[in-house]
């Protein structure tokens, strides 16, 4: 086993593969949904200590076919820091088949696009990308640091890089205020950057976080398994991402949906307005996770 500092965070699709601490922490660690860094403070690894993980996996383990940089913000180390790190890899583990981390907004602006190239050049093939919303006034109330246009942008860089994108949003966020603007926007969010994947998430609090403090003194409040059909429903009858595969099958998720677009766009519909008719169970409050 390697030495994680704290709890570590991985992507559902990244249950198999070798998870690697590039950073420790998140470098914006402000989003008031958000408690998955709280008790870390940001810092890049030096390279020599993440290289020695590296060596330790290669002595652990005889085929390594998937890699993936942690913690949040693992972009945001310096480009010539990536590179080495990615070169590594390819000299270590030629069988290799996939190197991918999570890319924070400001980590993927910060680089220039020739930059984000070179990383895909030397093996980088995928960015997780915390979306959340479409809508800048959702994004300003939970912190996320960054306008809706800013992320669309990111995740067009990362596209463009020849990397492929996989983006997360949240139900519920904006709660039912904003509900409609939320779900609307962020459709079009997602129609512009048609992301390889598309995850959509539903609101749950399990830690102590700020949006949740507010939920609990009354100030925020969070939707129910109707009103988050509803949403979701008004998402995808606004979104035009041909390609993208859409998943809303999350441990959070009320109603579980996965398909691709647009083809099964009408499939999804339909069962969360079966849903919303009582003829599709929600998913029991007990068997919701995060
Ligand atoms: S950028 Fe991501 S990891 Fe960092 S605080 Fe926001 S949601 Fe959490």
């Amino acid at each position: 086993m390697l030495d994680y500092e704290g709890r570590v965070f991985r992507p559902p699709s990244e249950a198999y593969s070798l998870i690697v601490q590039v950073t420790i922490g998140c470098s914006h660690n402000k989003c008031t949904f958000c408690d998955m860094y709280k008790e870390k403070k940001f810092r890049v690894r030096p390279l020599s200590e993440v290289k020695r993980d590296f060596d330790d996996a290669r002595r652990m383990y005889r085929r390594v076919e998937r890699i993936f940089l942690a913690d949040g913000d693992a972009l945001m180390c310096q480009s010539a820091h990536m590179a080495e790190i990615l070169r590594y890899i390819k000299e270590l583990f030629p069988e290799c088949e996939r190197v991918t981390s999570y890319g924070s907004p400001a980590s993927i602006l910060v680089k220039k696009q020739e930059e984000l190239d070179l990383l895909h050049e030397l093996g980088l093939q995928m960015i997780y990308l915390g979306v959340e919303s479409g809508s800048d006034e959702v994004l300003r109330r939970v912190n996320k640091g960054e306008t809706a246009e800013e992320i669309i942008h990111a995740g067009m860089m990362v596209k463009k890089a020849g990397m492929k994108l996989s983006v997360t949003c949240i139900a519920g966020l904006g709660s039912t205020e904003l509900s409609e603007e939320h779900a609307v926007k962020t459709a079009a969010a997602l129609s512009r950057m048609k992301p390889d994947y598309i995850g959509l998430l539903t609101l749950l609090f399990e830690l102590e976080t700020p949006l949740m403090r507010d939920w609990r003194e009354g100030r925020f409040y969070l939707m129910n398994p109707v009103e988050i059909a509803q949403e979701t429903l008004t998402l995808l009858e606004h979104i035009d991402a041909e390609g993208s595969v859409f998943r809303a099958n999350h441990a959070s998720n009320y109603v579980n949906l996965a398909g691709t677009l647009n083809r099964d766009r009408e499939a999804m519909c339909q069962k969360l307005r079966q849903a919303l008719a009582g003829k599709v169970q929600f998913k029991d409050e007990r068997y919701r996770a995060r």
